[in-house]
């Protein structure tokens, strides 16, 4: 029978242990929670949680809470939130990332020292994204947010600038961003940029690509609309043509598992652990199965 492994590296990152833990200790308690957004970018871990009673609200449901206990995830929120929830009298339970607490702090402090010396702060990172409004709203919603690079053109070349990543974004796209406002910028200006990449997230690219180069097959269990989920499935697609992009252990019937001395499972820094540990179970019984079979023949 093949050699089943979980990738070691992979899975929750300790910002979202945290956050999820902090849930838990509540929801152990039978206190009733809720959480502003997904606690994390997998479904089948948001329906586990809300089934021990977490409740997920979106932002307008929030603000029509009053006197509730509410779960900050670990990518943050801006003043605003913290606002409003004082004045709703919500009682925070705040599982933001210290990783996340800190980036916050030194874009607040960035934009408190440049707010009025023409200074442009960059948010290297996806507009609308959680963590990103929570950085934007560190500098009263004047920061510029740049995801790609035609997003440049919202920058004036001609003004000092400073720019943080999201910690979650690709280091080698934030390279190349520096690289073209490095070209492009006036020389008599000032460009400061702090690379404030997760390097949870960062390494786990070579991590995935070993992991891929050694293993036949690798099973890439995420939910698909973890953005780390798909930058990360690329990566080991991209060494290993035989990776195939899986939710849980229900998609494993659509697959071939036999015929592979070493089978790999790895995830997004937003996958559960129990559910890569499912995924592994169903392929064992698959390859039990056609063991079986064979032998029947
Ligand atoms: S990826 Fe890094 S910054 Fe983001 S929650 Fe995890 S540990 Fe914190």
């Amino acid at each position: 029978m093949a050699i089943i492994e979980i990738d070691k590296h992979s899975g929750y990152c300790f910002g979202v242990v945290k956050a999820i833990t902090k849930a838990e200790e509540h929801l152990g308690n039978k206190e009733e929670l809720y959480c502003l957004g997904d606690i994390v970018h997998n479904n089948m871990e948001v329906e586990r949680l809300e089934k021990k009673g977490m409740q997920t609200v979106d932002y307008n449901e929030f603000a029509n809470l009053e006197n509730k206990k509410v779960l900050i995830r670990a990518h943050g929120e801006p003043p605003s939130t913290y606002k409003m929830a004082e004045q709703q009298g919500l009682e925070l339970v705040d599982a933001t990332c210290p990783v996340v607490i800190n980036l916050q702090r030194r874009v607040r402090k960035a934009y408190q020292e440049h707010k009025n010396d023409g200074t442009q702060i960059i948010i290297f990172g996806k507009p609308g994204h959680a963590e990103v409004n929570g950085l934007v709203g560190q500098t009263q919603n004047t920061a510029i947010v740049v995801e790609h690079l035609p997003d440049l053109v919202k920058v004036d070349f001609e003004k000092p600038i400073l720019m943080f990543s999201q910690t979650t974004k690709s280091l080698e796209e934030y390279r190349q961003v520096v690289e073209v406002i490095t070209t492009r910028i006036n020389s008599a200006v000032s460009f400061e940029h702090y690379d404030t990449i997760c390097r949870h997230m960062s390494n786990r690219v070579p991590q995935i690509r070993n992991f891929a180069a050694a293993n036949e097959l690798v099973l890439f269990v995420s939910d698909a609309k973890s953005s780390n989920g798909k930058s990360l499935y690329k990566a080991c697609k991209e060494v290993n043509e035989n990776t195939f992009f899986i939710s849980g252990p229900d998609d494993i019937s659509e697959l071939d598992v036999a015929g592979f001395d070493r089978i790999g499972i790895s995830g997004a820094t937003s996958t559960p652990r129990w559910l890569m540990e499912e995924v592994r179970h169903e392929i064992e019984k698959k390859l039990q199965a056609s063991v079986e079979s064979a032998q029947e023949l």
